[in-house]
């Protein structure tokens, strides 16, 4: 695998793909900028190098050129999160730009707009890619939240730098940490997933299994897995049409000696609201017009127990209606476990879904080994997927 450090970028101007795509607020201020940050060592170790950086990002969804996608109104906070202050030019192809690059000196960084103004970069479009291509010396990926997409940028523009591409090193960190979790690992591995849905999940189990020594199946989707061991649910999420697939799934655990854990006791509510009345039930034995929403005093001691004992532990996904503050409690004593464990020697990954909003939410982002970047392609990676963007690197 060639990362950034396999390269002296001294004189070289570095055609970097970033995950710039940050939420903005109304007045354009970024409200969270963990993406630019994690971008930030790539950046440097070029400037260190002696060479420039080219960055290129899309942020939005726009159609066509719009203003309020431009990626102008980050320059100020890219400039101040690396310590540099950032040219921009207003396209990401074309004779001006093309000029802006050749003048950029080692040590400055220019940054491209919104790849996605041009319906080509969606497309994966061979010409639009080239012409991004005559703008560096050396492709670098840094942006693992857009890998599992075969855009221009992302993708196809690896193919004019057969012998000059490399990995960024926060892409390099996001493959490095899941194949920590789920092949390099220590055991017990302990995997946990949760979400409202087990479709969402099906293939990510699938894939783990054979990697991991426990599941923990927490949320709306352990429903599911309830309702077919027999269990009344009362009015709690379910997906019907997946109840035989949740029993396969419960059958190839056996096989392979997985343990699944799901829930014993859940915080139910008569409301899927905030002023709900609550009770705590046996999870198998919810009374009509109760819906769980949280887990139980029992699982939340049983699944503390469980990542109390693992050396590898990942999280995807939370273990109830955390975004309300009733039913967040089983979330909140599942990642103050896993810190506890991480803190004694685990190492831990959350990632692909509500689990990074989650952690962040609870103050628990710095109590963990790793947190992705990348929601959707982190979870494309756990279904044992393999990354467009990732492919046209190691190619
Ligand atoms: P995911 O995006 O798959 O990680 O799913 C996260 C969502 O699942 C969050 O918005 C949670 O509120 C929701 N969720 C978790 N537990 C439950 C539950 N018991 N019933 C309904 N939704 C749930």
């Amino acid at each position: 695998m060639k990362t950034i450090n396999d390269f002296n970028f001294e004189n070289k101007k570095a055609l970097i793909r970033v995950d710039f795509n940050v939420p903005l607020d109304e007045e354009f201020n970024i409200t969270d900028n963990t993406r630019i940050l994690a971008a930030k060592p790539t950046i440097l170790k070029i400037l260190e190098d002696g060479g420039s950086a080219i960055l290129m990002s899309h942020l939005g969804r726009p159609k066509g050129v719009q203003d309020e996608f431009s990626l102008n109104h980050i320059v100020a906070a890219v400039s101040d999160a690396i310590g540099v202050q950032v040219k921009f030019v207003n396209n990401c192809i074309g004779d001006d730009v093309e000029k802006a690059a050749a003048e950029l000196q080692n040590g400055e960084v220019l940054l491209l707009e919104n790849l996605r103004f041009h319906a080509e970069e969606k497309a994966g479009d061979v010409d639009f890619a080239e012409k991004l291509s005559k703008l560096g010396d050396i492709y670098v990926n840094d942006a693992f939240g857009s890998a599992h997409r075969a855009h221009a940028s992302t993708t196809i523009v690896a193919q004019f730098f057969p012998e000059n591409k490399c990995f960024g090193l926060l892409l390099a960190q996001e493959i490095e940490s899941l194949n920590k979790v789920l092949n390099d690992n220590e055991k017990p591995v302990t995997a946990v997933i949760g979400g409202a849905k087990v479709s969402s999940k099906i293939d990510v189990i699938e894939n783990i299994m054979d990697k991991v020594d426990n599941i923990i199946i927490g949320g709306g989707m352990a429903y599911t897995f309830i309702k077919v061991k027999g269990g009344k649910i009362g009015d709690s999420i379910v997906e019907d049409d997946k109840l035989q697939v949740a029993q396969d799934i419960l059958n190839l655990a056996k096989q392979k000696n997985t343990r699944i854990h799901l829930p014993i006791d859940v915080i139910a509510a008569d409301a899927f609201s905030e002023s709900a009345n609550t009770q705590i039930f046996p999870a198998n034995d919810i009374p009509d017009g109760w819906q769980g929403l949280d887990a139980g005093p029992k699982t939340n001691v049983g699944f503390s127990f469980v990542i109390a004992d693992s050396k590898t532990i990942l999280w995807n996904g939370p273990v109830g209606v955390f975004e309300m503050e009733k039913f967040a409690k089983g979330t909140i004593e599942l990642g103050n476990a896993i810190a506890e464990a991480t803190a004694d020697g685990a190492f831990s990954l959350v990632g692909g879904g509500d689990s990074v909003a989650a952690v962040k939410q609870f103050g628990l982002a710095d109590k963990m080994s790793y947190i992705s970047t990348g929601g959707g392609a982190m979870l494309e990676m756990l279904e044992g997927k393999s990354l467009p963007g990732i492919e046209a690197i190691l190619k």
